[in-house]
């Protein structure tokens, strides 16, 4: 079959069916809530209306009684059923998860309500004058004030002229006006539907289009967090990256100036690097800098900053530890790592790294550079004392000649 609008339009109503399903719950909410607000208005002009023509009631000539009578009933009833629907509506409203088919019997009863009042006024109009006025008025205010889906206001708003139909010769009993008035009732009606169908497509596009900002702005905001750990992670070990290192340092360095306290830095470099990755290659070399980075990492605070500094050299800064204590934790890590042969595919695989240990303390309160030149020196003679060793700074006898 050509692909034709008559072809594709059952797909394109199961298609509308769909996001009218999706936001049906969120539509009749906002539907309750504004009836909440407008059963208030009704019932208070009702009442004020109602007085209005019980006063005059007794005023009003044999002509003229039965209407203004009729008039009156109608605004106390409506206005007594508009009451009891608008504290359900209330109740409901508070609700923590509250029903949706509770939800559409409550839309439903307060339709019927505002229904009966624009019906019965127009009946009773039809006493004194030919006229459907408020019939169409309040189907129209009911139209653009609800957030009906189009099968329930079509459903809705064509009950309400099928019972204006035949109730309408009741008052109505010249027959040419008879059949105006229900034209007009007609004209009312249709004219609802097509605002009711209007303010709901309105009213769906925009929760549709706000939904999908929110899950956008929620991928955004995912995809930036993503983003702002690759910035800062190295890809192979997961540790800080130089920078990130340098960033975090500075920012401990300056509260240990301010608060005082002693802060270390360990830098800690692979022995004979370039064999392993010679003599088992480079995914070998690989894992080891993963397993390597792992075994640091469990030997550390959590308070500690480790990262990878490139290649195969690591460094980690201890805030609130001296020198003595440095030396330990850098001991701690040296035996660590040579006590636990690594992996290297299937073979075990000895590896060990030499480690170079400066200290700023509370007199000195030396910057990122120098604390981080002095650990280099003291790594250079770590390697250069025979690997596998620590050394640090102050250790150094030439210590404060230039190097
Ligand atoms: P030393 O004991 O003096 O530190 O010797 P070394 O072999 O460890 O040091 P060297 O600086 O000579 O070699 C470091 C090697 O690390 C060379 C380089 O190919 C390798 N390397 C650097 N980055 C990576 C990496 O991401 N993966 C692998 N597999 N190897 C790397
Ligand atoms: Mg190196
Ligand atoms: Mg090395």
């Amino acid at each position: 079959m050509a692909d034709t609008w008559l072809s594709r339009w059952p797909t394109a109503v199961r298609d509308y069916s769909a996001r009218c399903d999706a936001i049906e719950a969120e539509a009749g909410q906002e539907t309750l809530r504004r009836y909440r607000i407008f059963s208030v208005v009704v019932v208070v002009l009702n009442i004020a209306y109602a007085s209005v023509f019980w006063l005059d009631n007794a005023k009003a000539d044999a002509a003229e009684a039965p209407w203004v009578y009729a008039i009156a009933w109608i605004h106390s009833v409506t206005a007594a059923a508009m009451l009891l629907t608008g504290v359900l509506i209330h109740r409901y409203c508070q609700r923590q998860n509250p029903s949706r088919i509770e939800g559409i019997a409550l839309e439903m009863t307060f339709c019927a309500v505002a229904l009966f009042f624009g019906i019965s006024l127009s009946l009773a109009d039809q006493l004194h004058i030919p006229n459907t006025t408020n019939f169409s008025t309040v189907c129209l205010l009911l139209g653009m004030a609800s957030l009906v889906r189009p099968r329930r206001a079509l459903a809705l708003f064509a009950s309400a002229y099928i019972a204006f139909h035949f109730l309408a010769p009741m008052t109505q009993l010249d027959s040419a006006t008879l059949s105006v008035v229900r034209s007009h009732a007609l004209g009312g009606s249709i004219v609802s539907i097509v605002a009711s169908v209007v303010v709901w497509d309105q009213f769906m596009k925009s929760v549709l289009l706000r939904r999908e900002l929110a899950q956008a702005n929620l991928t955004l905001s995912e995809h930036q967090e993503e983003l702002a750990y690759l910035a800062t992670r190295d890809s192979l070990t997961g540790l800080y990256l130089r920078r990130e290192f340098m960033r975090l340092a500075n920012m401990e360095l300056a509260r240990a100036k301010r608060a005082g306290g002693a802060t270390s830095m360990v830098m800690v470099d692979i022995d004979h690097f370039k064999r392993i990755n010679d003599g088992y290659g480079h995914p070998a070399g690989d894992a080891v800098l993963r397993q390597v980075a792992t075994i640091l990492g469990e030997h550390l605070r959590s308070t500690d900053i480790l990262a990878r500094m490139g290649g195969e050299e690591f460094v980690t800064l201890l805030p609130l530890t001296d020198a003595q204590g440095a030396i330990e934790v850098a001991e701690k890590l040296r035996r660590g790592l040579s006590v636990r042969p690594l992996q290297a595919g299937e073979q075990p695989l000895p590896v060990t790294a030499s480690f170079g240990v400066s200290t700023s303390n509370a007199a000195q309160n030396l910057d990122y550079e120098h604390l981080y030149d002095a650990a280099d020196h003291a790594l250079y003679r770590a390697k250069q004392g025979g690997r596998n060793r620590v050394e640090h700074d102050q250790d150094d006898p030439a210590r404060g000649s230039p190097r």
